[in-house]
């Protein structure tokens, strides 16, 4: 095989779905292909969250007598703090009228969250550009937030734009000015997952914010 094309099945193999045991866990954050009897799916690893999702189905049944495999979501970093939610709400009321954007990180060797506010490159109230921050060992992107001012929240085609290639949850808060709207949805890999359900905790927690308005 061309060098180049080990390399590529070195780094996103493609593993047979076995059918008398489960597939062997993978070694190492990245994605592979899982080839079963009921589907092509892919399976993305990394510190924080496990997510498997099926590709596309066969156009006929029997061809292929390999094991079953099915969609699965394993989060790794328990929950996201509300109080980290709140502190980018009050970064993006702050901001006024203009946007922002922040990351919430997890260190997968403290298992600490943080919120890493992001320098912006355009300051207009329209949209938002930044340059991606540098982090520390051990720490991944896991909530990717970004601010509508006054606006409504909600992903945008810039946002879905932004969004294709990351594994991440893309957090958007609009209504900065009171207590804000909330969007959410997990992405992977170019799938956008909306998350209709905002975790209690940040709701509540955002709602604390009312008594801040001024
Ligand atoms: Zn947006």
């Amino acid at each position: 095989m061309n060098p180049v094309d080990q390399v590529l099945q070195g780094s996103f193999p493609s593993v047979m779905v076995p059918t008398r045991e489960p597939v062997v866990p993978m070694s190492a954050p990245g994605e592979r292909l899982l080839i079963a009897s009921n589907g092509v799916f892919i399976e993305i690893d990394r510190p924080w969250i496990r997510l498997v999702r099926r590709l596309g189905s066969f156009s006929w049944r029997t061809p292929v007598p390999y094991g079953k495999a099915a969609d699965a979501t394993e989060v790794r970093c328990g929950a996201v703090p509300a109080e980290l939610v709140a502190g980018f709400a009050r970064m993006a009321r702050a901001a006024l009228p203009n946007e922002v954007g922040a990351w919430i990180t997890w260190n997968a060797s403290t298992g600490a969250f943080r919120l890493l506010p992001l320098p912006s490159l355009s300051h207009r109230p329209v949209h938002l550009q930044y340059e991606r921050p540098e982090l520390q060992a051990g720490e991944w992107l896991v909530v990717d937030c970004h601010s509508h001012g006054r606006g409504r929240a909600y992903f945008s085609p810039t946002d879905d734009r932004d969004d294709q290639h990351d594994v991440k949850l893309a957090l958007v808060l609009g209504h900065c000015h009171q207590v804000p709207s909330v969007a959410l949805r997990l992405c992977v890999k170019g799938r956008f997952e909306v998350q209709s359900a905002v975790p209690e905790r940040w709701k509540a927690a955002l709602a604390t914010l009312a008594a801040e308005v001024v």
